[in-house]
């Protein structure tokens, strides 16, 4: 894997489309669409306090989670509770000795992290993004995201310190709507291309993004903004990783079917090259 320094990382992307001609605007909120009778038009946006129209042949919807601009298309969005891991991250330092820089650490089972996982990422210089996430519909009272990561660190990393807190929600149902309409494509978590089984959906967004970036290219050379001429978007990216993600579902269902103990099992079977260390 690849431990990214996230912000370093969108603040590179941002540099990068700023370079090849892009118009990067900050504190700007897209709040409302603008339609010609069926056709999406642009976007309405509020920035710095004032209110703008944008248009454009087709709008890339990359809000995230729960996208509302896929909503305000008319694509319903909306997650089930099981269908959301709720998310609570520190970056930790101070680390030196209670971690390994060069192995990630992976922690499973129901008083860690029911419905997920409980990750542990080397930063380098003793420092980890230290997380876990936990499935919305077990979410409650004195058994939410963030208590069960004060508990995890409080028991396993108690003499480190944490430097930062990041709370978030990753849609884990899989892809399952179109993610286009009338002049607009959806991308990365907005679009749910994420891998259920980890979480993960930042290298998804990319090849999503580039995808979109060649249909709107052509749609362009087309003049044809439709949704069926779009819809090449949703072919392509299936082609590209449509595949993969179906195969971590079936994996993602397989292990929350398990008990801890028959998780126990299968961590004992892998290659000894892989530590097991058991928390609880
Ligand atoms: C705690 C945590 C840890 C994670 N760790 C990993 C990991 O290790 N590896 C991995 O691959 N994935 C990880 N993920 C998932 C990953 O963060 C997402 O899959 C990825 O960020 C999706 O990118 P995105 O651009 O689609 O959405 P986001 O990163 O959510 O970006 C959406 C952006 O749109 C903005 N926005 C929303 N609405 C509007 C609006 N109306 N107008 C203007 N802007 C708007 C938001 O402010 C935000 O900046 C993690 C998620 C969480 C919560």
């Amino acid at each position: 894997a690849y431990i990214l320094e996230r912000r370093l990382f969108d603040k590179s992307l941002a540099i990068e489309a700023a370079r090849a001609g892009a118009d990067i605007r900050v504190n700007t909120y897209a709040n409302g669409l603008i339609r010609a009778q069926k056709q999406i038009k642009g976007v309405q946006v509020r920035s710095n306090g004032k209110d703008y129209r944008i248009l454009a042949d087709v709008v890339v919807g990359a809000d995230g989670v729960e996208s509302k601009i896929g909503r305000m298309a008319g694509i319903d969005t909306k997650l089930r509770p099981q269908d959301i891991d709720i998310c609570a991250q520190y970056l930790m330092c101070g680390l030196d000795g209670d971690i390994d820089e060069h192995q990630s650490g992976f922690y499973l089972g129901g008083e860690v992290a029911p419905g997920g996982y409980a990750w542990v990422f080397p930063k380098g210089n003793g420092c980890a993004n230290i997380g876990l996430g936990i499935r919305g519909n077990v979410s409650r009272e004195g058994h939410r995201a963030a208590d069960y990561l004060k508990r995890f660190v409080q028991r396993n990393f108690s003499m480190g310190s944490v430097i930062t807190e990041m709370y978030g929600a990753v849609p884990v149902s899989g892809p399952l709507y179109d993610a286009v309409a009338e002049g607009l494509i959806l991308v990365g978590d907005a679009a749910r291309h994420v891998d259920p089984s980890t979480g993960g959906g930042i290298l998804y967004a990319i090849q999503a993004g580039i995808i979109a970036g060649e249909v709107i290219a052509e749609a362009k050379e087309e003049n044809d903004f439709s949704k069926s001429n779009l819809l090449k978007y949703e072919k392509r990216w299936k082609q590209s990783f449509g595949k993969e993600l179906k195969k971590k579902m079936k994996i993602t269902n397989f292990i929350q079917s398990l008990s801890d103990e028959e998780l126990n099992a299968i961590a004992y079977s892998l290659p000894s090259e892989i530590e097991i260390v058991l928390f609880y």
